[in-house]
């Protein structure tokens, strides 16, 4: 390989979720350029792979934000510093470089990034979904076959399978209700594992005619025209089938939470997750630092918002790693701004907030 595919900066950032997106910026205030690594092919990690069209509660400032128009957000926010994205790359290996002056991270496409820091923002790992044993299953996927729902329109006037029984085999069978020509869900027990209340609508949509309520039942096998499927064969207990016209299958049986390589790389863990000094979220090896879900320490929750604050912890204490030998003072970005974004107001706004009640 030569030296010039060798890609050089400040920090890696493995996973573009929300976490990781937050990263960028304050890695970035720090003065710190980035590149960022996600296996998917669109930032965003859970909130765009799994809920882009929920609304979170919980985000400070937003009384409701749908999952896809936060990540929209922080790619907003993160733009000022021009992150460079490998998306659709998994990081496979990391080692130190033979001067021992940095970490060398490979991704199985084969591209190369050094850098003394690494974030890993990797949340449960380079995650994909739990995907139903049919035969024939491959030449339905990205067609007919979906793991999760980017756009609910997509779903327009279709025919409908969703299998599974939890929140978001519920959760979506209500919202699809609204738009598709029908909707089955497809579940092995009477009993679904969903919030009460969703599951109360759930029943009530399928009392009205508008769901139907296919269990105890599983997945037994797909019939269709090349790569259009045309229906879904399901299968009770006992062996005996039923065909379900469909011309969509939504299988929800959860993610594969495997931390893949990452679990390889010496770091000390705690079920499945990366142990960390919270203070700074630096793991045992040196300037590699965990933030997110996949980061662990007494008392963690697993929430964006914790999430943000790690973030800006890890990248303080970054900056000593990138920068031996200089210090970095702590200012308020109401001080700083954000460079390369028009900062003129930064003093009016600080103290227009301090008098307001
Ligand atoms: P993730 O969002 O999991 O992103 C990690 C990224 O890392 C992924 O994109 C993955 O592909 C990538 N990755 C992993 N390993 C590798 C590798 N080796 N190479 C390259 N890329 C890799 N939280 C709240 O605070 N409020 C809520 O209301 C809320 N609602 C939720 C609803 C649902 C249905 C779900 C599933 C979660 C919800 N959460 C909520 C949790 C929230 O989504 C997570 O806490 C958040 O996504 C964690 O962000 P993260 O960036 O740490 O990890």
């Amino acid at each position: 390989m030569s030296e010039s595919s060798v890609h050089q900066t400040d920090a890696v950032v493995i996973g573009a979720g929300p976490v990781g997106l937050f990263a960028i910026f304050q890695l970035g205030m720090a003065r710190l350029r980035c590149h960022v690594v996600d296996v998917l092919d669109a930032p965003g990690g859970q909130c765009t792979a799994l809920y882009p069209e929920k609304p979170i509660y919980d985000v400070p400032a937003f009384p409701k934000i749908m999952g896809g128009d936060l990540i929209d957000r922080l790619l907003e926010q993160a733009k000022p510093f021009a992150p460079t994205f490998h998306l659709g790359h998994r990081i496979e290996g990391l080692a130190r470089t033979e001067d021992d002056a940095r970490w060398r991270l490979t991704t199985h496409k084969g591209t190369v990034i050094e850098a003394p820091v690494v974030v890993i923002a990797a949340g449960a790992g380079a995650f994909g979904p739990n995907r139903p044993p049919l035969a024939g299953l491959e030449r339905f996927e990205g067609t007919s076959v979906f793991y999760f729902v980017a756009r609910r329109d997509a779903f327009q006037d279709r025919h409908v399978v969703i299998a599974g029984g939890g929140d978001s085999a519920v959760d979506w069978a209500l919202s699809l209700a609204e738009v598709a020509a029908s909707v089955s869900v497809v579940h092995r027990r009477a009993k679904f594992r969903a919030a009460p209340e969703s599951v109360a609508r759930l029943h009530a949509l399928a009392e009205a005619g508008r769901i139907t309520l296919v269990t105890p039942y599983q997945l037994h096998a797909l019939e269709g025209d090349d790569d259009t499927l045309t229906a879904v064969i399901v299968a009770d207990l006992d062996g005996a089938t039923r065909r379900l016209e469909a011309d969509r299958l939504l299988p929800f049986f959860g993610l594969a939470t495997d931390l893949g390589p990452i679990a390889q790389w010496g770091l000390d863990l705690h079920r499945h997750q990366l142990v960390v000094d919270p203070a700074t979220c630096a793991t045992n090896l040196p300037g590699v630092f965990a933030i997110g879900d996949v980061a662990s320490y007494p008392g963690k929750l697993k929430l964006i918002l914790t999430g943000f604050a790690e973030a800006a912890a890890a990248a303080h204490a970054a900056y000593g790693i990138a920068r031996p030998g200089e210090a970095l003072h702590f200012e308020h970005s109401t001080t700083t701004g954000v460079p390369g974004v028009s900062n003129e107001n930064t003093a009016s706004r600080s103290s227009l907030a301090a008098t307001r009640p």
